[in-house]
């Protein structure tokens, strides 16, 4: 299952457009062709799950990275941050010194493979054996292919002039844990979500999912670990969001022939290893009930 998952992986790297015939319920008289944009961030798409049990493959480079001075990221995730340092400057009057210092986004196969090995090879000059010093490592570094950051989504920042968990209790870091869903991004190891993520507090760790799935995450306490089996408990799920929009979300194996007449901005995209959509779009009604297949 993991081999087959990991093959997806590297096999999927296109972006993805579906065009979907929508027929009217109405009278079937119309037809009318609607694009679904799947946000697919190279194959990734914004709620692609890497973590050691779901590592990315070698050969996985995003092909939507842009510069944002010494770092490389994800397009989507530049405009974002540049709006949430914005708001965070806007709003320093009531969160103390602000100043993020961005550490880091974008990290190749490569370079987490020459980490991994220097942190391998500073245990072994402590003495340590090979599998030992791997082992070692594997706590502190994560194994090639399954940090985040490989897929261009994720950011390192932090106020203190360190990555540490000392960020957290300062105005930035409690400003960041309390804003970051507005644009997009979760702190994607929280403190009370150790268990599930098995990764230690981190946090200095942005990762970006997008609206609304960033502010249902905040609302709803989830890790993105969590967020599919609360979907699928949940479906349709339907968020009010802070514009006051009736947004509905819904997990499925399978895009629908037929969108629901009202519905406005829908778009799917990739959930974990590829293999689901969870689909979002606006509803002018609250009230109506729409399955998926
Ligand atoms: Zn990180």
């Amino acid at each position: 299952m993991r081999k087959a998952s990991y093959l997806y992986n590297c096999m999927i790297r296109y972006a993805y457009t579906i065009r979907v015939a929508c027929l009217t319920a109405a009278a079937l008289i119309f037809c009318v062709l609607t694009t679904v944009q799947v946000h697919a961030n190279d194959g990734a798409g914004l709620l692609w799950l890497v973590n050691t049990d779901h590592p990315l493959c070698e050969g996985f480079e995003p092909r939507t990275l842009v510069d944002v001075g010494n770092h490389r990221m994800d397009g989507k995730v530049a405009d974002a941050y540049e709006k949430l340092t914005a708001a965070m400057q806007a709003e320093k009057a009531e969160a103390g010194d602000q100043t993020l210092y961005l550490y880091s986004a974008y990290r190749s196969y490569g370079r987490q493979k020459d980490l991994f090995a220097e942190r391998i090879r500073h245990y072994i000059t402590q003495g340590y054996s090979r599998k030992e010093a791997r082992e070692r490592a594997a706590q502190s570094v994560q194994p090639p292919g399954a940090s985040e950051h490989q897929t261009g989504l994720a950011l390192d920042v932090s106020s203190t002039g360190a990555l540490n968990q000392a960020f957290g209790e300062t105005p930035a870091g409690e400003w960041l844990a309390a804003n970051a869903h507005r644009f997009g991004f979760i702190i994607r190891y929280p403190q009370s979500k150790t268990h599930t993520t098995n990764i230690i507090y981190e946090p200095w760790h942005l990762r970006y999912v997008g609206t609304p799935h960033a502010e249902i995450m905040h609302a709803r306490d989830l890790a993105l670990e969590e967020y599919a089996d609360f979907l699928a408990a949940h479906t349709p799920f339907i968020f009010q969001n802070a514009a006051g929009e009736f947004q509905s979300v819904t997990i499925c194996d399978k895009l629908p022939d037929e969108w629901p007449p009202d519905a406005i901005n829908i778009s799917a995209t990739h959930y974990g290893q590829g293999a689901r959509y969870i689909v979002t779009y606006t509803i002018t009604t609250h009230t109506q009930i729409f399955t998926f297949p």
